[in-house]
């Protein structure tokens, strides 16, 4: 990237040139941030400027390391020292001279996407876009009535999957994860996810109550009596005699003795996920969540949208699907729309009249994907 530079040990060496000429750059000269080797370019000004290259020649080191650090770092001269401690800092770049240099902001790189092409999904406005798309020219599935653009968007309550709410992942507790050691007895702490103390002790009890074998290795138990212990939504009351063994506990029922008190059994996965959602303890949340896990939520598939907003197609994908998919892919499924032959792509259960949609289609779509050239026809 750039030219190599040599020095001659003279400061203004370089051809003096008229004001005017200077005006519509900015002027880095002996740029070596990072992996530059004294770089000198000039940046045209009041325009849109790209810098490409492969990975790792050095666009961030140019953009972000010295055109941007500079700028700041002459920003900062003129705020006070309190204000410049609230402020990070990039940092002096290593460079001979910038000139011409207006006030700069930064623009932090997407993070932790996938891939490193950028998604539909990924660039905001193009996603509104899309939903406006889908709300107004969408394939609907017969008898669903038509979406809000808002109905497509998984930051909205009217969008968002139910199941996820709008996140794509679910956390849930599984038998792995609150049973981490299946070899030990309920009364030895199988269920690990269990409240410690008394809690705990409680619901062991309630077990015994209700004739589910506490000394038995987890694994041994019945597949039926391990789900129904770790999954019911079930909450029976039943008579407490604490302290009793099995035996005892059996005898004092057939008896009808007056129990300890009455206790309320909750599964253990249920009593993870109402403290987790539900407790006003940080402690307690941060117990319990050590026993969830995540996973694509299996009702949206990670699309994070209410099952009616994945039902719309166009062009046979959902709308998730191709949020999902980098911006030239989707440009070249759009294009037959942006050419004007709607039909082509959407099909029957249109809404709009075809004059309008390819308005719509045309002003919102094409000025976000690149341009699009009408194919010569030969009629
Ligand atoms: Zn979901």
């Amino acid at each position: 990237m750039g030219k190599e530079r040599k020095s001659n040990g003279a400061a203004d060496a370089e051809p003096q040139q008229p004001d005017s000429a200077k005006q519509g750059f900015v002027r880095v000269r002996g740029a070596r941030e990072h992996n530059l080797r004294d770089v000198d370019v000039d940046i045209p000004r009041d325009a849109l400027v790209v810098f490409s290259g492969v990975s790792g020649s050095g666009k961030s080191s140019l953009a972000f390391g010295t055109v941007y650090a500079e700028a700041q770092r002459r920003y900062l001269e003129s705020v006070s020292p309190y204000a410049r401690r609230l402020i990070d800092r990039a940092g002096v770049p290593d460079v001979d001279s910038i000139e011409g240099l207006p006030p700069a902001v930064a623009l932090q790189q997407q993070r932790g996407a996938p891939s490193t092409r950028s998604s539909v999904g990924s660039v905001t406005t193009i996603s509104s876009v899309l939903r406006m798309l889908y709300s107004r020219v969408g394939h609907y599935p017969p008898g669903q009535p038509m979406l809000f653009a808002e109905d497509f968007s998984p930051n909205t309550p009217q969008g968002a999957c139910p199941r996820c709410h709008g996140q794509g992942r679910i956390y849930d507790a599984t038998e792995a994860s609150m049973v981490p050691d299946d070899a030990l007895s309920i009364r030895e702490r199988a269920i690990a996810a269990w409240p410690p103390a008394w809690h705990g002790q409680n619901l062991r009890d309630i077990l015994v109550t209700l004739g589910y074998d506490v000394d038995k290795p987890w694994r041994d138990l019945p597949r039926k009596d391990r789900d129904w212990i770790l999954f019911t939504d079930e909450t029976p009351t039943v008579p407490v005699y604490a302290g009793f063994t099995p035996k005892e506990t059996k005898q004092a029922l057939r008896s009808k003795m007056e129990p300890s008190y009455m206790g309320t059994f909750t599964s253990a996965r249920n009593y993870v996920l109402h403290t987790f959602a539900g407790s006003q303890s940080a402690m307690m949340k941060k117990r319990v969540a050590q026993f969830m896990v995540g996973a694509a939520c299996p009702v949206c598939d990670g699309k994070r949208l209410k099952p009616q907003a994945l039902a719309v197609t166009f062009a046979g994908h959902d709308i998730g699907a191709l949020s999902q998919l980098a911006i030239d892919e989707v440009a070249e499924i759009l294009r037959p729309a942006a050419d004007g032959r709607l039909r082509d792509v959407a099909q029957a259960g249109d809404t709009l009249t075809r004059k309008a949609s390819r308005d719509a289609t045309r002003s919102r779509v094409a000025s976000g994907a690149p341009p699009t050239r009408r194919r010569p026809t030969c009629a």
